[in-house]
């Protein structure tokens, strides 16, 4: 499943082949992904021009010279592929295709089609269902040790559920909290209301630094995805902890510790990958 740093790649990836260019075409292949397409999304998008690209937790957004931002969510199959072919045919799981004013095709592909693509007003975006309850971008300056402390304050919840809380910070899915946790050294198990504000201090710097290694992994593994076949892919990161259940962790590995120490358990239905070992409560 695409997580932030995946989307944040894909993002990027996009704006050169979309900024101030015109849609001059959009096929829909099929009425509907998890929800239905817009049904005016032709006549709202074909003949204008993109002005930027940004991007909101796992949302991408483009931003037109109208009023309108067209929002796409790579649900858990999503992809994007940018085809300068000419001969361009659309494949199988091909749902939408927006053409650009130099030939360039967006070819959104999803497979299993959880996926989302509507559009918003620049206006209504901020009290639209989708985003007006979200929580603090993990990556911007408003996501710090204080204000994650004022979230949490009371919370009886573990910090791994909590932290994947929409509304305590955006976007953050489940392999990053378990690596960030690892990294910081508090438990998964900890309570969300009861960690420290030094504790947070790391915690925060190990979320965004996370994240911020593996925007700048797939970055550069982009160009290649695209060379090879126009697609803007999701990479094989390299995980301290997640999925390696039964493994020594790096910490143990270079304190000469040879015990595996990796643990998996299961919070509210999701895996958690922890050391037991370096991480405390
Ligand atoms: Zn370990």
């Amino acid at each position: 499943m695409p997580e932030l740093p995946e989307v944040e790649t894909v993002m990027r990836g996009l704006e050169p082949a979309m900024m101030n260019k015109e849609i001059k075409h959009v096929q829909k292949r099929r009425p509907d992904l998890r929800i239905p397409f817009p049904e005016n999304l032709e006549k709202a998008l074909e003949g204008r021009a993109v002005q930027s690209l940004t991007r909101r937790a796992k949302y991408i957004l483009v931003h037109f010279d109208s009023d309108d931002v067209l929002v796409i969510h790579l649900g858990m199959s999503g992809r994007v592929l940018i085809v300068s072919d000419d001969d361009y045919q659309p494949e199988k799981h091909d749902h939408l295709i927006l053409t650009m004013n130099d030939g360039t095709h967006i070819v959104y592909n999803d497979p299993r089609r959880f996926g989302m693509v509507f559009l918003v007003s620049q206006d209504g975006m901020l009290s639209h269902k989708a985003f007006k309850d979200m929580g603090s971008e993990p990556l911007g300056n408003d996501f710090n040790a204080p204000i994650l402390k004022e979230r949490l304050k009371g919370k009886k919840t573990s910090i791994k559920q909590a932290l994947l809380d929409q509304r305590v910070v955006c976007g953050l899915g489940n392999i990053y909290v378990c690596e960030a946790l690892y990294e910081a050294g508090i438990s998964p198990k900890a309570l969300a209301g009861s960690i420290s504000l030094p504790r947070l201090e790391i915690l925060t710097r190990k979320i965004k630094d996370v994240l911020a290694r593996a925007i700048k992994a797939g970055g550069s593994s982009l160009k290649d995805f695209r060379q090879a076949d126009g697609e803007l892919g999701y990479f094989q990161h390299s995980f301290l902890v997640y999925d390696r259940e039964g493994h020594v962790c790096k910490g143990c590995k270079e304190e000469g510790y040879d015990k595996p120490c990796v643990k998996r358990i299961v919070q509210s239905g999701r895996s958690t990958f922890y050391c037991m070992r370096r991480q405390k409560r």
